[in-house]
C-alpha cells in the first residue's frame, strides 16, 4: 500500500525542458503532479549553448514567439575551420525562425512559470536525493526535508541522473560517451553584435567551430549571438580531456585568441562562466526507459544528437510522451513496467530514436578516426585554400601537383584506405 501523506499521481524531478514539457502535458490531462527543482528557480542551474528549436516548443508552449524572453532568431550558421592562424568557413544564411537563441537562466523559468499556471505545483530549492522503492515498484522519492509519494515518478533530472542510476536504469558514464563544455557569455553592446555579424536587431548567427585549439581532439566549439551578449564555449569528451591532461578553459581561452574569432569578442567583457557535461554516447548507450512506476526523459536518458547541435528538442518531446504514457496509465491504474513501456514504444516511433539510430555508429567511427577527421582533413582544407588563394608567381598547375602529392606524403596510403573506408561506412549506416 502506498502511504497518503503527501501523495499525488505523478513526481517529475528536474525542471529543465524535458520535465516542464513532461509535467504541462500531465497537469493539461486534470492530473496533479509536482515539479521537483533543486535550483534557486528552474533554469538557475542549466547551461547550454544555445539554440532552442521552434517546432518542439511550439508545441507545448504555442505562445512562446510572442511572450518569451528570447534572445535572437537564428538567421545564420557558419562551420569554421580554424587551422594554426588562418581558418575557412562556410556560412548558410536563411531568414526564418527554425532556432532562437535563449538565456537558460529566463528561458526555463518562463516554461515553468506556464507550468505553474496550467497546474503544475513547482517546488525549487529541494534536492531530491533518492528514489523510494516498495518491493520491485517506485513510489515516490525522498528530498532532504520531506518524502513524497506518488503513482509514478518521472526522472528527468539531467546528464548525470544520480537518481536512474540508483535503480539500475543507468550504469556508470564511461567518460569517452560525455563531453565537457565550458563556456563564457561575453557582453557586447547590440550594435556591436548587429555589426560585427552582419544582422538586424533580433537576427541571430551561430558559429560551430572546428580543430584549432582542440587540437585534434573530438570536440567542437561554439558561438551564439545573444540580445546584447555572445556566448563561446567548446565541448571534448572527457576521456581526450583526462588522456591529454588538457584544461578545458586553457583551450577555450586559446580559442578566443584565434585571429578568426577574437575580433567578434574584442572589447566585451565577462557576464558568465559555466561547464557542463553533454551526453554524447548516441543510440548506443540509451538506456532501458522504464521500471515500474517510473520513466526516464531528457538527458537522463542520454538522448542528445550532438551532430546536430539538437538536446533540447530531444528532451522536450521526450518529455510530452512518458507524460502523455502517464495519464494513460493513470487512467487505468496500471503502473507497471509492461505498461509504460508505451513511452519506449512511443519515443522509438518518433523523430528522437529515429535520428539517434541514424547517427548509431558517428561515435564509434568518431573515435577511431578522430586523428584524420578533427586534425589531418581539417588542416589539408585550410591548405587547399591557402594554396588556392596564393599568388606568388608559382604556375597554378605546380601547385595543384604539390598540393595533391602532399596528401600521399602527408599521410600513409593505408591511412588514407581506412578513412575512405571510415567514410562509406558511415555514409552506409546513415542512408540505408
Ligand atoms: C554546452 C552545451 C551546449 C548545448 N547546446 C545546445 C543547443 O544549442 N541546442 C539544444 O537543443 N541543446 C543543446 N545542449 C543540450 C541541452 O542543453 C540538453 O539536451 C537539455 O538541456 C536537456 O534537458 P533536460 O531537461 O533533460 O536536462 P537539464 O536541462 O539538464 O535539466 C535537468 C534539471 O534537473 C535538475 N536536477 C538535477 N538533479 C536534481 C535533483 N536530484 N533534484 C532536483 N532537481 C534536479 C537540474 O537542476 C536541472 O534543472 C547543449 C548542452 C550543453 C552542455
Amino acid at each position: 500500500m502506498l502511504k497518503k501523506e503527501n501523495k499525488t499521481d505523478v513526481i517529475v524531478v528536474g525542471a529543465g525542458p524535458a520535465g516542464i514539457a513532461c509535467a504541462v502535458t500531465i497537469a493539461r490531462a486534470g492530473r496533479n503532479v509536482v515539479l521537483i527543482e533543486r535550483g534557486m528557480f528552474p533554469g538557475a542551474k542549466n547551461m547550454f549553448g544555445g539554440a532552442i528549436y521552434t517546432n518542439s516548443v511550439k508545441d507545448i508552449f504555442p505562445n512562446f514567439e510572442s511572450d518569451a524572453p528570447l534572445e535572437r532568431r537564428n538567421i545564420e550558421h557558419n562551420f569554421a575551420i580554424l587551422g594554426e592562424s588562418d581558418s575557412t568557413t562556410i556560412t548558410y544564411r536563411k531568414n526564418d525562425n527554425t532556432s532562437y537563441s535563449v538565456i537558460r537562466g529566463k528561458f526555463d523559468r518562463w516554461m515553468a512559470e506556464e507550468a505553474r499556471k496550467a497546474g503544475v505545483y513547482v517546488v525549487t530549492e529541494t534536492v531530491v536525493r533518492k528514489v523510494i522503492k516498495e518491493g520491485k515498484r517506485v513510489v515516490g522519492v525522498s528530498t532532504e526535508l520531506e518524502d513524497y509519494y506518488a503513482d509514478i515518478v518521472i526522472l528527468a533530472d539531467g546528464v548525470n541522473s544520480l537518481l536512474a542510476h540508483q535503480i539500475g536504469l543507468r550504469k556508470d558514464i564511461e567518460t569517452k560517451d560525455v563531453a565537457l563544455s565550458v563556456k563564457e557569455v561575453i557582453k557586447l553592446d547590440k550594435d556591436t553584435i548587429n555589426q560585427r555579424f552582419g544582422l538586424k536587431d533580433d537576427e541571430g548567427a551561430i558559429v560551430e567551430i572546428f580543430g584549432g585549439s582542440m587540437l585534434g581532439m573530438l570536440g567542437l566549439g561554439f558561438l551564439y549571438t545573444n540580445n546584447d551578449s555572445v556566448t563561446i564555449g567548446l565541448g571534448i569528451t572527457l576521456n581526450e580531456l583526462v588522456e591529454n591532461n588538457y584544461k578545458p578553459f586553457e583551450i577555450l581561452e586559446k580559442l578566443k585568441q584565434h585571429p578568426s574569432i577574437s575580433h567578434l569578442i574584442e572589447g566585451g567583457t565577462l557576464k558568465e562562466y559555466s561547464a557542463h557535461l553533454i551526453p554524447e554516447g548516441g543510440y548506443k548507450k540509451v538506456p532501458k526507459l522504464v521500471d515500474n512506476g517510473v520513466m526516464i526523459v531528457g538527458d537522463a536518458a542520454m538522448l542528445v544528437n550532438n551532430l546536430h547541435w539538437e538536446g533540447t528538442n530531444l528532451a522536450i518531446v521526450s518529455g510530452k510522451l512518458a507524460g502523455q504514457t502517464a495519464v494513460e496509465s493513470l487512467n487505468t491504474g496500471d503502473y507497471s513496467k509492461k505498461f509504460l513501456k508505451k513511452y519506449e514504444k512511443d519515443i522509438k516511433e518518433s523523430f528522437v530514436m529515429k535520428d539517434l539510430h541514424t547517427y548509431r555508429n558517428l561515435m564509434d567511427i568518431a573515435h577511431q578516426r578522430k586523428k584524420a577527421f578533427f586534425s589531418y582533413y581539417f588542416k589539408k582544407i585550410n591548405a587547399f585554400f591557402d594554396m588556392f588563394t596564393s599568388v606568388d608567381g608559382t604556375p597554378k598547375k605546380e601547385n595543384y601537383h604539390k598540393f595533391i602529392k602532399s596528401i600521399f606524403t602527408d599521410r600513409k596510403l593505408t591511412e588514407l584506405f581506412k578513412d575512405a573506408w571510415a567514410i562509406i561506412r558511415l555514409l552506409w549506416s546513415i542512408l540505408i
